[in-house]
Parts: structure tokens; sequence; C-alpha cells
């Protein structure tokens, strides 16, 4: 950067002193911040046609005053200032509240420009806006910044025009002459006076398409830096797995792999291999088959040697992976063991001792098993289940205990790529984009809530014929505002209807995990058959023989929700319906609701679910992970964000990128960002 660029804004005449706090304040220090701080939006100052003009929209016009200006005042401050405007053949009123010094600036005859509201039935626009003189003579867009104290936006702009008067030919251009000219990107002035002093509409939008361009590309480097140190480290274990064994394992399953089960596969394995530790995230959508994959991958780690740790959110599920994986690896001779929450002192004693002399191979538990206390001979893979992100405490505690195993995270909430590549744009990401074969599709249906009668009467024929059910409902407080059905009403209410018949089942998060267990394993051992549930059961359960799913006042969950709950029937080979009862008011709950019906792909669900909430809602309120852009939309930009994707990975495997001046300016921002350093917990 130039040393104009790193120049303080108080050489900019009039900042000093409180203006120069304030600036500090919104993060300004330098002339580069300055230039750097984008408007949220642009002010159109275009002139339109009064005559197209809807009610109520904001409007510029051009005319010539007709009256000289009448002024009512209305008490304190209060005034009313009225003029008569002549635009292009309409004669309308314009009207000014609270601007009375404009009395003195208007006079008949003189031609004047406003903007303001058009009120259509009145014929008058309350002027927000005045300047004397044609439209020509002033700009269409003004940007709105958003600025603290009392600083103005007319004021601003005066140092945001100084400040590129100031730097001028001396801004550096980070962004190398090549990439500008093959994808036509605005060099950094031309750029930067769009944004900041845009000519026209064209102007702002290849400002904003360079920008946008330049923060994906930065960003894409950063990411892709830190996987590339973090290899280029071998701060991991290779691991020798025998590959005739992990073929014969995979010949003894019951059914054959689909084909992305295999590249998935084949992508940890070469990971397992290479001296680096492995971080990549599995996604695949509902019963796609992630955890006969863990398994495979879990195995193959053990024929070299080492051990295995498989951990998943809740008991119920730590036990069902234990089942499944017992089946499938205790004939090729693989000890496994099963170690949660509720494992007693004496047996975890013993536990303790087996894994560490290497009597077990395979652990497989909730967050307990990676406890200070629980020490591995040689931990090579630990795989985390339905978890977004393995915590960095979790890491440290790997890490601590001088390990760094690979690690492979599995989510079935489908993301969509875009979030994918920047959320955890610093892992690797193997996706299994196929169900197995013969799966039939879930029956979805949108019904009315009215018809809750005859939807139960349709899951008493599925009960009937031996087949379960779950009920969902959203929320299990009684005294919430909203008017949702309370778990605990719909609970009692199937227990009455179905007296002697069938067996309900309650399950919400006010239980005790001992109790939700029990409730969850009375219903998987088929002693109940129905569930009602608030979304607690949303993770991961598989209850093949729960065909019937009934979601109540679904309009209040979001699409990625909804599909993650209707993921627990269909898991057998029966048809399986899901039932969403709900009224929504809105549109875009209307819109939810019919794709649930349209699709069972859960990846085109997350992707509308992207395009209904924006990426900030996607991951839910909590810390998402994502990285807050200036200019970049995920939703909308997703074809730049894929093109910056594709240089960065040129860019840091050509030697070039190293060592030429044209990419020195991108060099030195991944400098400084840190992303070169390695050894980073991440
Ligand atoms: P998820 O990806 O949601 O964790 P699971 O691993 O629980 O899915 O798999 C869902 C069901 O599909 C299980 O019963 C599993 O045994 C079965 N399955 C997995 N892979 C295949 C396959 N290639 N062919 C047939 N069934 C499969
Ligand atoms: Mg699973």
């Amino acid at each position: 950067m130039s040393s104009k660029q790193l120049q303080s804004v108080n050489s900019i005449k009039g900042v000093g002193g409180e203006t120069e706090k304030t600036l500090a304040d919104m993060g300004i220090l330098t002339l580069q911040d300055l230039v750097m701080t984008f408007p949220y939006r642009h002010e159109d100052f275009r002139l339109k046609n009064i005559a197209e003009t809807p009610h109520n929209e904001r409007v510029t016009v051009e005319g010539r005053v007709e009256s000289e200006p009448s002024i009512l005042f209305l008490g304190r401050n209060k005034s009313r200032l009225q003029i008569r405007l002549l635009v292009g053949p309409h004669l309308i009123k314009v009207v000014f509240f609270n601007q009375a010094y404009l009395k003195n600036k208007i006079t008949s005859g003189q031609i004047v420009t406003v903007t303001g509201k058009w009120d259509r039935g009145r014929q008058a626009i309350s002027a927000t806006h005045f300047s004397s003189g044609p439209k020509t003579d002033q700009i269409d867009f003004e940007p709105m910044y958003s600025l603290k104290g009392s600083l103005h936006q007319k004021t601003f702009r005066k140092f945001m025009h100084q400040a590129l008067q100031q730097m001028g030919t001396e801004l550096e251009d980070c962004l190398p002459h090549e990439i500008r000219e093959s994808y036509k990107l605005l060099p950094v002035f031309e750029a930067l006076e769009g944004v900041h002093f845009p000519k026209d509409a064209e102007h702002v939008k290849q400002a904003r398409r360079r920008f946008v361009y330049e923060e994906l590309l930065m960003f894409q480097l950063k990411m892709q830096a830190i996987k590339k140190v973090r290899k280029e480290q071998n701060q991991g274990i290779a691991i020798a797995y025998d590959i005739q064994k992990v073929k014969d394992l995979i010949a003894t399953l019951p059914y054959e792999l689909t084909a992305a089960q295999k590249r998935v596969v084949n992508e940890i394995c070469k990971d397992l291999k290479e001296p680096h530790r492995m971080n990549r995230l599995l996604q695949g959508d509902v019963g796609s088959g992630k955890t006969v994959v863990a398994a495979i991958a879990l195995y193959a780690v053990i024929t070299a040697g080492f051990q295995g740790a498989l951990m998943a959110p809740t008991e119920i599920l730590a036990e069902q992976h234990a089942d499944s994986l017992h089946e499938w690896l205790s004939p090729m001779g693989i000890r496994i063991a099963l170690l949660t929450g509720s494992t007693k002192t004496k047996a975890r004693r013993t536990l303790h001792e087996q894994l560490q002399n290497g009597e077990i191979d395979l652990l497989i538990g909730t967050h307990a098993l990676i406890q200070p206390d629980v020490e591995f001979r040689q931990l090579g893979l630990v795989i985390t289940d339905e978890q977004h992100r393995f915590g960095v405490d979790q890491r440290r505690v790997l890490r601590d205990k001088g390990m760094s195993p690979d690690v492979l995270f599995m989510t079935a909430t489908p993301i969509p790529r875009t979030l994918a590549i920047t959320a955890f744009g610093e892992m690797d990401v193997s996706t299994i984009d196929e169900m197995p074969a013969g799966r039939k599709e879930i029956e979805t249906h949108w019904v009315k809530k009215e018809l809750f009668d005859e939807t139960i009467k349709r899951m008493a024929k599925e009960l009937q014929e031996g087949k379960q059910a779950y009920v969902i409902c959203p929320l299990i407080e009684e005294s919430d505002k909203l008017d949702v059905q309370n778990t605990v009403d719909v609970y009692e209410q199937l227990s009455s209807i179905f007296h002697n018949k069938f067996k309900v089942g309650l399950m919400h998060g006010r239980l005790h995990s001992s109790e939700k267990d029990e409730v969850m394993r009375a219903f998987s051992e088929g002693q109940i058959q129905v569930l009602v549930s608030t979304t607690v059961v949303e993770v991961g359960v598989n209850v093949p023989n729960a065909t019937f799913m009934v979601i109540y006042d679904a309009e209040r969950f979001g699409l990625a929700q909804l599909h993650q709950l209707r993921g627990r029937v269909g898991r057998g080979s029966a048809q399986s319906y899901c039932i969403l009862l709900a009224d929504p008011k809105s549109e875009e709950g209307k819109e939810r609701m019919t794709s649930m019906t349209e699709t069972n792909d859960g990846f085109k669900l997350a992707q509308k679910d992207l395009e209904l909430r924006g990426p900030g809602d996607f991951f839910g309120r909590k810390q998402s992970g994502l990285p807050e852009f200036k200019m970049a939309d995920l939703v909308h930009d997703y074809r730049a964000l894929e093109t910056a994707r594709q240089d960065a990975e040129k860019y840091l495997s050509s030697n070039e990128f190293w060592t030429s001046e044209e990419t020195k300016c991108l060099r030195t921002y991944l400098q400084n960002s840190g992303a070169l350093d390695g050894d980073r917990i991440d």
C-alpha cells in the first residue's frame, strides 16, 4: 500500500478533534480505511415520469415554479411550505414540512428539482430534497453511509471526496492486470468513484462487481492458504491402512455401496494416507448412508494399528451407532466399546485401561469420550456425527494429549455449496449426493389444521398395520404467547383417542436425558406406537418401522429443520408419509410448505431455504462461522464465489503468485491475515 493510503484521516481538511474521534469510532484511521467504507445503499435521484409513478413511491422531478411559496406556521419549529410546480404537462403541488428557510430560496418562474413521496390522489409531492436549477446539474445516485455521532452524510461525502483526490494515482490496485482484463473489472480508482460518486447506475453496478470479486478472491486465498499450510506442515499421522482388508469389509456389507459412497470413501482414504491432519466435512442428505462410510474409514485406521473414535450428540444415537458398527465390524475382529454419560464408574475404569493398553480398537460415545481422563494408546481418527462444529475446546483437549488425529465431521444438514465453501472454507468437503437404490420417496402433504381429525384417522390406519408414528409439536410451554399446540396437550388428547389400542409416548426437552433415552428406546423397540415429541427427535434417530409423521404448526419451522424432521420416517422399505398441519399467513410460509411437498431433495430445499431466509439465518441465530462481507452476498454472488475459488486455487499453486510484482498486494494481504503462519487450532 502506498504511504498516501496509510496517511491519517486528519490530513483531510475539517477532520480533527471530535470528527477524528468519531471516524476512529467507525474504524476509520487512514485514508485507505475511509475510502473502503462502503455505503449501505444508494439513494436514487434519477428523473422519473410522474404519470407512471405509483402512489406513495419516492420520485425526483424537475419543473418550473408556478407560484410564490405560501407558508403556514404550525407552532414550535413546525411549518408547512407549499408551491405549485409545472412538471412537463402536469401541474402539481409540492409540500415542504419544517423547511421554512426555503421560503427565501424559491421564486416563481424558477427551474427546480425536488425529491419526495408522491401522493397520487392529491397530486402532491411531500419533498425531502430540494435544489434550485435543472436536474442535469446534479447527481443521479447518492451514497448513504451508516455514520456515528453527529457526522452528516454531506460532511462525510466531502471527506470522501478529498481522500480520493489526495490519493489519486497513488492508489495501489490489489487486483492483477490479467484478472481485471479478463473479467473486465474496473481499476480500483474508478471503482471507488463508482461506489462513492457514481456517474450512473451502470457505474454503481460495475464498481460493485469489482469489489465483490476482490473480496471473495481474498477470502478464498486466505481459506485455501490455511488449508495448504496445514498440509505442508505435515503435523498429522500418515495412516498406512491395509487396502485389501478394507475391500474385504466392503464385500461383507449387506448391500452394494452407492457410487457416491464409494467416491467419498476414496476421498477420505486418500486423506488418511497423507501425513497432514485430515479436516474434512462429510455431508449427505438424511438417509444417504453416512454411517457405513464412517465405519469403513474407522476400520481402515484400525487396520493400520491405530484406534478410532465415533462421537454422537446423544446417547441413543451413540447406542444405535454402536449396534450398527458392531454388526459390521465385529466379524472382522474389531473390539468396540461404548462410553456415555451413563457408563458406570467401574465399567468406565476398566474401559480406560483397555483403551490405554490397546485392547479396544474403536470407542463410540457421546462427548464423554474426549474428556481429559480418557486416554487412547494411539488415536488415529475421530469422527463426529450430526454436528456442525467440533469445538475448538475439544480439539485443544486432543492436542493437549499430544494427539493430532484426523478429523471427519458428518452432517445431514445439507449446506448449499456457497455456504459450504465459505463457512467451512478451511475444510475439505465430501458430499454424498445420491440415495441408496430402492428408497421410496416420502409422500408429503400440506393440510389445514382443521383436518386434524382426518389426519389422526389416517395415522390410526398405519398403526393398525403394525407401523409407528411421530407427532411433532413446536413448543412445550403452555404459557407461550404464541398460540402453538402444546406437546403435553397433544399427548393427552392422543392418549385418550388411542386409549387401550395404541401406546403413546411423550418426549420433550424438559425431560432428563436418561428419561429421554428411555422413551426413545421404548419407541425403537416398539413398546410405544406413537411418539409425541418436540424437535428433540430431529437428530439422527433410526426407527425404520416408523412410517407416519405429523408436524403440528409446521409453518413455524424452517425448511432445513422440516426436512430433518421428515427424515425420521422413510428409513425402511415401506411407503412413508409426512403430514404438515399448517395455516401459514405469509407468502414465504406458504412457499415453504409447498417446497416440502414438491421435493425430498435436501440440497434443493437447503438452497431454497437460503434464498428465503438469507445466509445469516441459515445456521440459526447462533454464531454461524460465516464471515461478514462488505459487498458480496452469498445468495446472489455464487458465480463470483466459484470463480474466485478457482482463481485462488490456481494462484496458490503457481510459482508466479509467490514472486510476481503483480500479485505483491495479494501476497501482503495474505501475510497480514495470518493465514500463512500455520500452527493454528481450528
Ligand atoms: P444417514 O446418512 O442419515 O446417517 P444412515 O447411515 O443411517 O443414513 O443410513 C440410512 C439407512 O440406509 C441405514 O439403514 C443403512 O444401513 C442404509 N444404507 C446405507 N447405505 C446403503 C446402500 N448403499 N444401499 C442400501 N442401503 C444402505
Ligand atoms: Mg446418521
